[in-house]
């Protein structure tokens, strides 16, 4: 049988730039189309999608549709509800010695081809949602699923040509080989995410030709609960926020900080809120994951005795399960603490107060997302303007990135650059500054 020989990544980017360069991608009509055609594609593919999502991560049907299906499908009708107001020329005032008839503004030109590379735990909303930014400002892109969630992967791979031009946007699957032949390409902007050490190669390699580079990482967010705030309402967000996916969510709060007697009164009730989420055995619960592989399932139970457990705490290696697991006494050092824990394990560290739990989180790495649960004004300013984090959620854990109108993206070690609505429009153009002044 005749297998079709793969095109070969320098192929691929030449193809895609003779496209862009010859303007097909610039007029917004080409845009849209593009952008209904990607909606289209997810509203009439919809329960194909899901299946993939099961299958690579135990994902429920409604958390599929949810947070990636629908969430894309809003991402894009968003886009198309303002793109033409995003997209109009900005003008700037001109100062006096250029003459009263001088006139400046900005147009957003598209940057070319660009490449996104997606991780595995929202394989299809991470590869899509950069992709309708960078369709949207005008570009060719190349789109790299990840290895790690496979049957979504090979869906994405056979839809995407389907419904979009294949002239200017390709799916290249593949793992650390396939990608690192792609990197070796020059692109007009890199999107990546995923961890940090990749996310080094990714910088280094668009170094060798001065590529403009989105890096959307991870780290622990930390979970701040106030004595003053509502438990009960605080355990079951917490929890919802914490066991989604499984756990495997970039923003997930990593770990719950408190002062000791906060702790001690939350710890009943997130086990009553992981009981009314998931029943009392959340392996039969169809709304529960799975961890995405065998590296990952090993990595998360040796975290497991990192504290006394309040819920949770077990696990199937053939499932690849693992309880929702809330785990008291936490030392700082415990190997749980060490590590982003990207799975279904909340631990419970205890600080004094307010005073150490802001020194707790600037003395680590920038998170990409910090909760704080208070009813004190004063709390929510201070951690505001003495913490450094991605995004800041009072009183709900995730959704800050559902706000289509806010830019989503880390700091410092939790990445660079953002994304979402207008911003990905920043991101995926270069601002052009343009001076009229007339000859006569
Ligand atoms: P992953 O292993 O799927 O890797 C991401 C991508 O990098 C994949 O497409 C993979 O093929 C590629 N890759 C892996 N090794 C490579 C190498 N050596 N050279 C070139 N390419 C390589 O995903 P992951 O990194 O395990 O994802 C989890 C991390 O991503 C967590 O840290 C999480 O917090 C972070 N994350 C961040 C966001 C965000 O939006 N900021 C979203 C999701 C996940």
């Amino acid at each position: 049988m005749n297998h079709p020989v793969p095109e070969q990544p320098a192929d691929v980017v030449a193809r895609l730039r003779a496209t862009f360069r010859s303007g097909r991608t610039k007029p917004v009509e080409w845009r849209t189309t593009q952008l209904r055609r990607l909606r289209e594609l997810l509203t009439e593919n919809g329960t194909e999608l899901a299946a993939a999502l099961h299958a690579d991560l135990g994902k429920s049907s409604t958390e599929a549709f949810r947070t990636e299906i629908d969430f894309t499908v809003r991402e894009i009708d968003h886009t198309l509800d303002h793109l033409a107001d995003w997209l109009r020329p900005e003008s700037a005032p001109v100062p006096a010695h250029l003459g009263a008839d001088a006139s400046a503004w900005t147009q957003y030109d598209p940057l070319g081809v660009v490449l996104v590379i997606a991780p595995w735990n929202y394989p299809a909303q991470l590869l899509l949602a950069p992709v309708v930014g960078a369709l949207a400002a005008g570009n060719a892109v190349v789109a790299k699923p990840s290895e790690l969630a496979p049957a979504t992967s090979a869906a994405v791979a056979r839809l995407l040509p389907a419904y979009l031009d294949t002239d200017a946007v390709a799916v290249v699957e593949g793992g650390i080989p396939e990608t690192t032949a792609l990197l070796a390409e020059r692109f007009d902007h890199i999107f990546y995410t995923g961890n940090g050490t990749v996310g080094r190669v990714v910088l280094r390699a668009a170094a060798e030709h001065l590529t403009p580079v989105t890096l959307e990482l991870g780290g622990k967010s930390p979970a701040f609960v106030d004595r003053d705030a509502d438990l009960t309402v605080v355990a079951d967000r917490l929890a919802r926020g914490k066991f989604l996916n499984a756990g495997q969510t970039c923003v997930a709060p990593d770990y719950v900080l408190t002062d000791p007697e906060t702790a001690s009164a939350l710890e009943p009730l997130l086990k009553d809120a992981v009981d009314a989420l998931y029943g009392s055995d959340p392996a039969d619960s169809g709304e529960y994951g799975r961890i995405i592989n065998e590296r990952h399932f090993d990595r998360l139970t040796g975290l497991l005795d990192s504290g006394r457990t309040v819920v949770g705490g077990t696990s199937d290696r053939t499932t690849k399960y693992i309880a929702p697991t809330v785990l008291a006494d936490v030392d700082p050092e415990s190997p749980v603490m060490q590590e982003e824990i990207f799975g279904p394990i909340l631990p419970i560290v205890t600080v004094p107060g307010l005073d150490e739990a802001i020194d707790f989180i600037t003395d680590r790495d920038k998170p990409l997302a910090l909760y704080v649960f208070t009813d004190s004004d004063t709390t929510r300013r201070r951690i505001a303007d003495e913490t450094s984090s991605g995004g800041l959620g009072y009183g709900l854990p995730l959704a800050h990135l559902t706000v289509s109108d806010l830019p989503f993206g880390g700091v410092g070690e939790s990445g660079m650059g953002n994304y979402h609505g207008r911003y990905s429009i920043e991101t995926f153009s270069h601002r052009k500054a343009i001076l009229e002044k007339p000859l006569g």
